[in-house]
């Protein structure tokens, strides 16, 4: 069969312009080991992104290999109203030790825009519920990504996601996010108090009483292009969201898991939210698993007698899925098991200076902005008046196919390259990812500037 035509005849491929894909043909993946990806042709590719910000540990690793294989032997699904099982429970008990303080209560789903769906009707109920029924109103940050389900959109502000399905969308208040490459205060990320977080004080005021939930990504607004924020602005919303009693709904689903150098980002600011959704790393890149974990308060709202008809009604039909489950019980045991955590900040800090190094003095190198592995590239037409680059050029999307043809999986967001790798990455291929992925922007930027394209 010619899986390449037999693709192109049936599937229709996520986040992708079909028509793309004429010049540029799907890639085949036969197989995965580490952070190697190997394609029917025998071509190699470095997984910079993690498979979509999922993978923590490589491809196919045995540990977690080996607990799905001895899972999958007593049970691979079941109904998970009123029937429950071992892995499910075990790792709600291994998750509370380990989530920020006060999450006491797990409702599953099954991918990440469906938890963050769950976690606002949630609140919207809860309010209703205790008799605030005015409590109706979402707030959201500018350039915010929380999926792609019409609830989920409508938290979210990314326009290329967005801009059709505005006449679907739930009324959100969106409030001015931080933006520190092209910070409005004039201030930079040493001497920052997180002054823009005035524009959430003016729009409390105005709307707070009606608020129900305030979504955000914690740290990094991943999809908008790996910006990154001060753990400040996050202390300084959950004093709000107490003030105005809103919930805070922490969006971890990109940055949980050791991607932001802790376990969760919400610990760089020592506050707990009243909901945190997480997905992608839960297992580790393996299953599709979801979780909104809350307070005891929300969840006494729903506890009473049936006829009351107090019940959370939602359901997903693999929720809870054991095998996720057995997956995400084995990443916890990586991280207690390989102390994962305590080796982050100098490995982390080892790579920033490596990208740094070799990519920082680049032409159009505007800003390396970074936190735990995560380190975004901002590709600027003029360093310094930090002039973008017009997104008709669609350089990220050229210097993606240039990069997979030298064996390194990149996905650039918009101008933005970054690298978004598994936690297991070793040194010798942080030096190959960073070697190629300098080779790809020079590629690019010496083909444009001798067509003289800008
Ligand atoms: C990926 C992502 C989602 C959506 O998760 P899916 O499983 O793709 O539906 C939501 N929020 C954030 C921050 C994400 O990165």
């Amino acid at each position: 069969m010619d899986y390449i035509e037999k693709d192109l005849e049936y599937i229709w491929h996520p986040c992708s312009q079909m028509k793309d894909y004429e010049s540029f043909k799907p890639i085949v993946i036969e197989k995965g080991k580490g952070l190697r990806l190997y394609d029917t042709d025998g071509n190699v590719y470095l997984d910079a992104v993690s498979s979509w910000w999922c993978n923590l540990f490589g491809h196919s690793n045995p540990k977690i290999n080996a607990a799905l294989c001895k899972q999958v032997e007593s049970l691979e699904h079941v109904i998970f109203a009123n029937f429950t099982h071992k892995p499910v429970i075990e790792l709600c008990d291994r998750l509370h030790k380990v989530l920020p303080k006060g999450l006491d209560k797990f409702f599953f789903t099954d991918n990440g825009s469906a938890a963050v769906e769950a976690a606002l009707k949630m609140s919207f109920h809860y309010h209703a519920q205790i008799g605030q029924s005015n409590k109706k109103r979402f707030m959201a940050l500018t350039d915010a990504y929380h999926g792609e389900t019409i609830g989920a959109l409508s938290v979210g502000d990314l326009d290329i996601y967005t801009e059709v399905y505005k006449p679907l969308m739930i009324d959100v208040t969106r409030v001015q996010g931080p933006d520190c490459y092209r910070c409005p205060y004039g201030k930079c990320r040493e001497n920052c108090q997180a002054e823009c977080f005035e524009k959430v004080e003016k729009e409390l005021k105005i709307y707070g009483q009606e608020v129900s939930a305030f979504i955000i990504e914690p740290l990094v607004q991943a999809a908008a292009g790996m910006k990154i924020y001060p753990a400040i602005y996050l202390k300084k919303l959950r004093e709000a969201c107490d003030q105005y009693d809103i919930h805070l709904i922490a969006d971890e689903i990109a940055v949980g898991f050791g991607r932001t150098g802790k376990m969760f980002a919400c610990e760089h600011a020592g506050i707990s939210p009243d909901m945190i959704c997480l997905s992608k790393g839960l297992t580790g890149g393996y299953m599709p698993m979801a979780l909104v974990a809350t307070t005891n308060k929300v969840y006494d709202a729903f506890y009473a007698d049936y006829l009351e008809g107090k019940s959370f009604m939602h359901s997903h039909t693999y929720s809870g899925n054991p095998l996720g489950a057995s997956c995400a019980l084995a990443v916890l045991n990586i991280f207690e098991d390989e102390k994962i955590l305590e080796g982050l900040p100098s490995r982390n800090a080892l790579f920033h200076k490596k990208v740094e190094d070799a990519l920082g003095d680049l032409p159009y190198v505007g800003e390396i902005r970074h936190i735990g592995f995560i380190n975004g590239i901002e590709l600027v037409r003029d360093k310094r008046t930090k002039e973008p680059f017009s997104s008709e050029l669609r350089i990220g999307y050229e210097i993606y196919k240039i990069a997979v043809s030298k064996g390194l999986l990149l996905r650039p967001l918009g101008n933005v390259l970054y690298f978004n790798p598994p936690l297991s990455m070793t040194e010798e291929e942080m030096d190959e990812m960073i070697a190629i992925c300098k080779a790809s922007i020079e590629t690019y930027f010496n083909g444009v500037i001798n067509k003289s394209k800008f």
